[in-house]
Formats: structure tokens, C-alpha cells, sequence
């Protein structure tokens, strides 16, 4: 199967960015069907562990 550098729009910050053909390997070689929809940047940021909401917890009545 040959790959072929791709431009992608990404689904959160709207900008076009570059699926390459390495990329598009790997995502094959790794059985993924679909295509990426975040722009590398997004995909980071979304990568930070999610902070967890537990101020409720730390509501201690005396
Ligand atoms: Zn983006």
C-alpha cells in the first residue's frame, strides 16, 4: 500500500495540517481505519491528564 502526504482539516482548532505518508503507515500498520481529525498541537493538549473534580470531598463540616 503506498501513502501520499495529506492535508487534514483539524476538528478543533479548524487549521489544516499534515498527515504524511509515515504517519499514515503507522496508522495502518496499527490497524487504525480512521483518520486523525486533531492537528498534532490539539492531539498534546489533549494528552494532559484530565483534572479530576474531587472540591467536593474537601468539604469538611466542623
Ligand atoms: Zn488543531
Amino acid at each position: 500500500m503506498e501513502f501520499k502526504d495529506k492535508y487534514l482539516k483539524c476538528a478543533v482548532c479548524g487549521r489544516e495540517f499534515l498527515w504524511d505518508a509515515g504517519e499514515q503507515s503507522w496508522y495502518h500498520l496499527n490497524g487504525l481505519q480512521n483518520e486523525p481529525r486533531r492537528c498534532k498541537d490539539c492531539r498534546n493538549e489533549h494528552r494532559r491528564p484530565p483534572k479530576k473534580q474531587d472540591s467536593d470531598a474537601l468539604s469538611i463540616e466542623n
